[in-house]
Protein backbone atom coordinates (compact mmCIF):
# COMPACT_ATOMS: atom_id res chain seq x y z
CA UNK A 1 0.00 0.00 0.00
CA UNK A 2 1.57 3.09 -0.76
CA UNK A 3 2.09 5.32 1.86
CA UNK A 4 1.57 8.87 0.06
CA UNK A 5 -1.30 11.02 1.37
CA UNK A 6 -1.82 13.48 -1.07
CA UNK A 7 -0.25 13.75 -4.56
CA UNK A 8 -0.66 16.99 -7.21
CA UNK A 9 0.34 16.14 -10.78
CA UNK A 10 0.21 19.35 -13.20
CA UNK A 11 -2.55 20.87 -11.32
CA UNK A 12 -3.57 23.91 -13.06
CA UNK A 13 -6.81 25.94 -11.92
CA UNK A 14 -8.11 29.18 -13.48
CA UNK A 15 -10.54 31.64 -12.58
CA UNK A 16 -11.68 33.38 -15.75
CA UNK A 17 -8.41 35.06 -16.59
CA UNK A 18 -6.51 34.29 -13.04
CA UNK A 19 -4.05 31.54 -12.88
CA UNK A 20 -4.15 30.57 -9.66
CA UNK A 21 -2.51 27.37 -9.87
CA UNK A 22 0.19 26.50 -12.76
CA UNK A 23 1.26 23.27 -13.27
CA UNK A 24 1.72 21.95 -9.66
CA UNK A 25 3.41 18.91 -8.59
CA UNK A 26 3.78 17.78 -5.38
CA UNK A 27 3.61 14.98 -2.92
CA UNK A 28 3.28 14.84 0.77
CA UNK A 29 3.79 11.40 2.82
CA UNK A 30 1.52 9.74 5.83
CA UNK A 31 2.35 11.12 8.97
CA UNK A 32 4.63 13.65 7.78
CA UNK A 33 3.81 17.61 8.93
CA UNK A 34 4.22 19.87 5.93
CA UNK A 35 4.22 23.73 5.87
CA UNK A 36 2.53 25.30 2.76
CA UNK A 37 4.23 28.37 2.12
CA UNK A 38 3.57 31.59 -0.18
CA UNK A 39 3.07 35.35 -0.36
CA UNK A 40 -0.42 36.33 -0.79
CA UNK A 41 -2.12 35.19 -3.89
CA UNK A 42 0.39 32.22 -4.38
CA UNK A 43 -2.15 29.59 -4.43
CA UNK A 44 -2.12 28.27 -0.73
CA UNK A 45 -5.81 28.01 -0.34
CA UNK A 46 -6.88 27.06 -3.81
CA UNK A 47 -4.53 23.98 -3.36
CA UNK A 48 -6.59 23.54 0.23
CA UNK A 49 -9.30 23.26 -1.53
CA UNK A 50 -8.53 20.84 -4.10
CA UNK A 51 -7.33 18.52 -1.16
CA UNK A 52 -10.74 18.73 0.76
CA UNK A 53 -12.29 18.32 -2.79
CA UNK A 54 -14.18 21.73 -2.76
CA UNK A 55 -12.58 22.78 -6.09
CA UNK A 56 -12.03 20.69 -9.53
CA UNK A 57 -8.43 21.49 -10.92
CA UNK A 58 -8.84 22.74 -14.45
CA UNK A 59 -6.47 20.33 -15.46
CA UNK A 60 -4.12 17.82 -13.91
CA UNK A 61 -4.85 15.35 -11.05
CA UNK A 62 -5.60 15.47 -7.00
CA UNK A 63 -5.47 12.43 -5.23
CA UNK A 64 -6.14 12.12 -1.40
CA UNK A 65 -5.00 8.67 0.15
CA UNK A 66 -4.95 7.47 -3.59
CA UNK A 67 -8.51 9.18 -4.55
CA UNK A 68 -9.78 11.64 -6.53
CA UNK A 69 -11.47 13.91 -3.43
CA UNK A 70 -14.34 15.90 -5.77
CA UNK A 71 -15.39 12.17 -7.05
CA UNK A 72 -14.79 9.39 -5.53
CA UNK A 73 -17.74 7.78 -3.36
CA UNK A 74 -14.61 6.32 -0.64
CA UNK A 75 -14.04 10.03 0.38
CA UNK A 76 -17.17 10.25 2.29
CA UNK A 77 -16.33 8.08 5.19
CA UNK A 78 -12.57 10.01 4.36
CA UNK A 79 -13.83 12.89 4.63
CA UNK A 80 -14.76 12.59 8.17
CA UNK A 81 -11.16 11.91 9.19
CA UNK A 82 -9.93 14.96 7.60
CA UNK A 83 -10.07 17.95 10.18
CA UNK A 84 -9.55 21.71 8.46
CA UNK A 85 -9.36 24.83 9.95
CA UNK A 86 -10.11 27.35 7.55
CA UNK A 87 -8.36 31.00 8.22
CA UNK A 88 -12.05 32.68 9.05
CA UNK A 89 -13.38 30.38 10.50
CA UNK A 90 -17.32 31.89 11.61
CA UNK A 91 -19.48 30.13 14.32
CA UNK A 92 -23.34 31.19 15.11
CA UNK A 93 -22.18 33.79 18.05
CA UNK A 94 -25.40 32.68 19.97
CA UNK A 95 -24.50 29.25 20.74
CA UNK A 96 -21.72 28.42 23.57
CA UNK A 97 -18.67 26.37 22.95
CA UNK A 98 -19.86 23.04 23.95
CA UNK A 99 -23.36 23.67 21.28
CA UNK A 100 -20.13 24.84 18.64
CA UNK A 101 -18.79 21.38 18.95
CA UNK A 102 -21.45 19.43 18.94
CA UNK A 103 -23.10 21.33 15.80
CA UNK A 104 -19.60 20.36 14.12
CA UNK A 105 -19.55 16.62 15.53
CA UNK A 106 -22.62 15.75 13.92
CA UNK A 107 -21.66 17.41 10.92
CA UNK A 108 -19.08 14.87 11.27
CA UNK A 109 -20.32 11.47 12.80
CA UNK A 110 -18.22 11.80 15.87
CA UNK A 111 -17.97 10.88 18.90
CA UNK A 112 -19.86 12.56 21.51
CA UNK A 113 -17.58 11.59 25.27
CA UNK A 114 -14.54 13.57 22.51
CA UNK A 115 -15.88 16.83 22.96
CA UNK A 116 -15.43 17.74 26.35
CA UNK A 117 -11.73 16.36 25.99
CA UNK A 118 -11.14 18.34 23.22
CA UNK A 119 -12.54 21.27 25.05
CA UNK A 120 -10.17 20.52 27.78
CA UNK A 121 -7.10 19.99 25.49
CA UNK A 122 -7.47 23.99 23.77
CA UNK A 123 -8.09 25.20 27.75
CA UNK A 124 -11.77 25.89 26.70
CA UNK A 125 -13.43 23.78 29.36
CA UNK A 126 -14.06 26.63 31.76
CA UNK A 127 -15.88 28.43 29.10
CA UNK A 128 -17.72 25.88 27.63
CA UNK A 129 -21.32 27.14 28.45
CA UNK A 130 -20.81 30.21 27.45
CA UNK A 131 -21.59 32.16 24.22
CA UNK A 132 -19.05 32.17 21.61
CA UNK A 133 -20.15 36.14 20.76
CA UNK A 134 -18.32 36.50 24.40
CA UNK A 135 -15.26 34.60 23.44
CA UNK A 136 -11.91 36.25 22.76
CA UNK A 137 -10.24 36.43 19.22
CA UNK A 138 -7.73 33.35 20.92
CA UNK A 139 -10.41 31.66 22.29
CA UNK A 140 -12.41 31.44 19.14
CA UNK A 141 -8.99 29.64 17.40
CA UNK A 142 -8.84 27.53 19.79
CA UNK A 143 -12.33 26.25 19.28
CA UNK A 144 -11.66 26.21 15.67
CA UNK A 145 -9.18 23.67 16.30
CA UNK A 146 -11.02 22.07 18.70
CA UNK A 147 -13.40 20.87 15.37
CA UNK A 148 -10.58 19.93 13.40
CA UNK A 149 -9.33 17.58 15.87
CA UNK A 150 -12.56 16.02 16.12
CA UNK A 151 -12.36 12.43 14.65
CA UNK A 152 -8.79 11.88 15.55
CA UNK A 153 -7.99 13.45 12.35
CA UNK A 154 -5.65 11.14 9.21
CA UNK A 155 -5.38 14.53 7.70
CA UNK A 156 -5.30 17.68 9.23
CA UNK A 157 -5.45 21.21 7.39
CA UNK A 158 -4.72 24.00 9.13
CA UNK A 159 -4.57 27.49 7.75
CA UNK A 160 -2.59 30.00 9.95
CA UNK A 161 -3.52 28.06 12.82
CA UNK A 162 -1.29 30.58 15.72
CA UNK A 163 -3.01 33.67 14.61
CA UNK A 164 -4.60 35.11 17.87
CA UNK A 165 -2.86 32.44 19.98
CA UNK A 166 -0.93 32.85 22.87
CA UNK A 167 2.83 31.49 23.26
CA UNK A 168 1.87 28.55 25.54
CA UNK A 169 -1.46 28.11 23.36
CA UNK A 170 0.97 27.73 20.53
CA UNK A 171 3.36 25.55 22.18
CA UNK A 172 0.30 23.57 23.37
CA UNK A 173 -1.10 23.60 19.68
CA UNK A 174 2.88 22.16 17.98
CA UNK A 175 2.74 19.38 21.20
CA UNK A 176 -0.46 18.20 19.83
CA UNK A 177 0.41 18.36 16.28
CA UNK A 178 3.18 16.05 17.30
CA UNK A 179 0.99 13.89 18.79
CA UNK A 180 -1.30 13.68 16.22
CA UNK A 181 1.91 12.78 13.97
CA UNK A 182 2.66 9.94 16.48
CA UNK A 183 -0.46 8.41 15.61
CA UNK A 184 0.22 8.38 11.81
CA UNK A 185 -1.70 11.78 10.99
CA UNK A 186 -0.30 13.97 8.29
CA UNK A 187 -0.74 17.59 8.71
CA UNK A 188 -0.41 20.45 6.68
CA UNK A 189 0.14 23.67 8.05
CA UNK A 190 -0.21 27.18 6.38
CA UNK A 191 1.46 29.75 7.77
CA UNK A 192 2.83 33.47 6.77
CA UNK A 193 4.17 33.04 10.12
CA UNK A 194 7.18 31.68 9.86
CA UNK A 195 9.54 32.00 12.81
CA UNK A 196 8.82 29.00 15.03
CA UNK A 197 7.72 26.77 12.74
CA UNK A 198 10.35 24.88 11.34
CA UNK A 199 11.16 22.45 14.73
CA UNK A 200 7.70 21.32 14.11
CA UNK A 201 7.80 20.09 10.42
CA UNK A 202 9.47 17.76 8.21
CA UNK A 203 8.98 19.57 5.35
CA UNK A 204 8.72 22.67 3.41
CA UNK A 205 6.19 23.46 0.13
CA UNK A 206 7.13 27.12 -0.99
CA UNK A 207 4.13 28.22 -3.65
CA UNK A 208 4.54 31.87 -5.66
CA UNK A 209 1.94 32.86 -8.05
CA UNK A 210 0.62 29.25 -8.67
CA UNK A 211 4.06 27.50 -8.80
CA UNK A 212 5.93 25.73 -6.92
CA UNK A 213 9.67 27.25 -6.22
CA UNK A 214 10.88 24.96 -3.68
CA UNK A 215 9.99 21.04 -1.34
CA UNK A 216 11.94 19.37 0.33
CA UNK A 217 12.82 18.91 3.99
CA UNK A 218 14.23 22.06 5.39
CA UNK A 219 17.69 19.85 5.42
CA UNK A 220 17.50 19.78 1.75
CA UNK A 221 16.43 23.12 1.39
CA UNK A 222 18.85 24.25 3.09
CA UNK A 223 21.37 22.84 0.96
CA UNK A 224 20.49 23.41 -2.31
CA UNK A 225 20.04 26.92 -1.78
CA UNK A 226 23.62 26.92 -0.11
CA UNK A 227 22.94 29.81 2.11
CA UNK A 228 25.69 30.39 4.50
CA UNK A 229 25.70 30.13 8.57
CA UNK A 230 27.63 31.92 10.90
CA UNK A 231 29.74 30.94 13.74
CA UNK A 232 29.91 33.42 16.27
CA UNK A 233 32.79 32.74 18.72
CA UNK A 234 33.53 34.90 22.19
CA UNK A 235 37.41 34.77 22.79
CA UNK A 236 40.46 34.37 21.62
CA UNK A 237 41.23 32.85 19.11
CA UNK A 238 45.27 31.68 19.45
CA UNK A 239 45.68 29.95 15.77
CA UNK A 240 46.45 33.07 14.06
CA UNK A 241 47.81 30.92 10.74
CA UNK A 242 44.91 28.65 10.75
CA UNK A 243 42.22 32.31 11.01
CA UNK A 244 43.93 33.65 7.90
CA UNK A 245 44.03 30.59 5.73
CA UNK A 246 40.06 30.22 6.15
CA UNK A 247 38.68 32.76 3.22
CA UNK A 248 40.65 30.84 0.65
CA UNK A 249 38.89 27.80 1.62
CA UNK A 250 35.33 29.60 1.06
CA UNK A 251 35.18 30.54 4.83
CA UNK A 252 34.42 34.79 5.67
CA UNK A 253 35.97 35.81 8.88
CA UNK A 254 35.30 38.85 10.52
CA UNK A 255 36.57 40.45 14.19
CA UNK A 256 33.64 42.79 15.67
CA UNK A 257 33.23 44.49 19.35
CA UNK A 258 37.22 43.99 19.92
CA UNK A 259 35.96 40.01 21.34
CA UNK A 260 34.35 38.29 18.96
CA UNK A 261 35.06 36.50 15.08
CA UNK A 262 32.04 36.04 13.18
CA UNK A 263 32.64 33.20 10.77
CA UNK A 264 30.44 32.32 7.68
CA UNK A 265 30.63 29.58 5.28
CA UNK A 266 28.47 27.34 3.60
CA UNK A 267 26.43 24.30 6.24
CA UNK A 268 28.84 21.63 4.92
CA UNK A 269 32.04 23.41 7.07
CA UNK A 270 30.52 23.16 10.44
CA UNK A 271 32.23 19.95 11.64
CA UNK A 272 35.46 20.75 10.42
CA UNK A 273 35.52 24.70 11.93
CA UNK A 274 34.11 23.03 14.99
CA UNK A 275 36.30 20.70 15.21
CA UNK A 276 39.40 23.23 14.83
CA UNK A 277 37.62 25.83 17.08
CA UNK A 278 37.67 22.76 19.59
CA UNK A 279 41.56 22.21 19.95
CA UNK A 280 41.17 26.44 21.12
CA UNK A 281 41.57 26.86 24.93
CA UNK A 282 40.55 30.62 24.92
CA UNK A 283 37.63 30.44 23.66
CA UNK A 284 34.34 31.34 25.99
CA UNK A 285 31.69 30.54 23.93
CA UNK A 286 30.39 29.73 20.53
CA UNK A 287 27.05 30.31 18.87
CA UNK A 288 25.98 28.49 15.81
CA UNK A 289 23.55 29.87 13.62
CA UNK A 290 21.85 27.70 10.26
CA UNK A 291 20.08 29.31 8.00
CA UNK A 292 16.95 29.31 9.20
CA UNK A 293 13.16 28.81 7.19
CA UNK A 294 12.83 32.48 6.87
CA UNK A 295 15.96 32.75 5.26
CA UNK A 296 15.33 30.06 2.92
CA UNK A 297 11.89 31.32 2.18
CA UNK A 298 13.52 34.66 1.20
CA UNK A 299 16.28 32.94 -1.09
CA UNK A 300 13.52 31.33 -2.86
CA UNK A 301 11.14 34.05 -3.52
CA UNK A 302 14.05 36.34 -4.66
CA UNK A 303 15.59 34.23 -6.85
CA UNK A 304 11.98 33.82 -8.65
CA UNK A 305 11.58 37.56 -8.64
CA UNK A 306 15.08 37.61 -10.24
CA UNK A 307 14.01 34.74 -12.89
CA UNK A 308 11.55 36.59 -13.60
CA UNK A 309 12.88 40.13 -14.66
CA UNK A 310 15.59 37.91 -16.75
CA UNK A 311 12.75 36.18 -18.80
CA UNK A 312 10.83 39.81 -19.37
CA UNK A 313 14.47 41.29 -20.54
CA UNK A 314 14.58 38.63 -22.81
CA UNK A 315 11.47 38.36 -23.98
CA UNK A 316 11.53 42.43 -24.41
CA UNK A 317 14.94 42.23 -26.27
CA UNK A 318 13.73 39.51 -28.74
P1 LIG B 1 -3.58 34.33 0.95
O1 LIG B 1 -2.27 34.12 1.64
O2 LIG B 1 -3.80 35.78 0.64
O3 LIG B 1 -4.73 33.67 1.59
P2 LIG B 1 -3.43 32.22 -1.07
O4 LIG B 1 -2.03 31.75 -1.29
O5 LIG B 1 -4.29 31.38 -0.22
O6 LIG B 1 -3.40 33.71 -0.55
P3 LIG B 1 -5.42 31.81 -3.14
O7 LIG B 1 -6.58 32.22 -2.28
O8 LIG B 1 -5.26 30.38 -3.42
O9 LIG B 1 -4.05 32.40 -2.52
O10 LIG B 1 -5.54 32.63 -4.49
C1 LIG B 1 -4.67 32.44 -5.61
C2 LIG B 1 -5.12 33.37 -6.73
O11 LIG B 1 -6.38 32.95 -7.22
C3 LIG B 1 -5.29 34.82 -6.29
O12 LIG B 1 -4.87 35.65 -7.37
C4 LIG B 1 -6.78 34.95 -6.10
O13 LIG B 1 -7.22 36.27 -6.34
C5 LIG B 1 -7.33 33.99 -7.14
N1 LIG B 1 -8.63 33.40 -6.73
C6 LIG B 1 -8.82 32.53 -5.70
N2 LIG B 1 -10.12 32.17 -5.64
C7 LIG B 1 -10.75 32.82 -6.66
C8 LIG B 1 -12.11 32.85 -7.13
N3 LIG B 1 -13.06 32.14 -6.55
N4 LIG B 1 -12.37 33.64 -8.19
C9 LIG B 1 -11.40 34.35 -8.80
N5 LIG B 1 -10.11 34.36 -8.41
C10 LIG B 1 -9.78 33.60 -7.36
Amino acid sequence: MSSEAIRFDRVAMDFGKVQALDGVSLHIEQGQVVALLGHNGAGKTTSIKMILGILRPTSGTVRVFGNDPANDINMTELRKQMGYLPENLSFYPQLSGRETLQYFARLKDADKQQQDQLLEEVGLLHAADRRVKTYSKGMRQRLGLAQAMLNQPKLLVLDEPTVGLDPVATRELYNKIEQLKQQGATIILCSHVLSGIEEHIDRALILSAGKILAQGSIEELRKEAQLPMTIRVRGKIANKEWLEQLPAQGVSTQFVNGSQYILSAAASHKISLLHALGQEKNIEDIDINMPTLESIYTYYNTRNKAEGSDRQAVTHDE
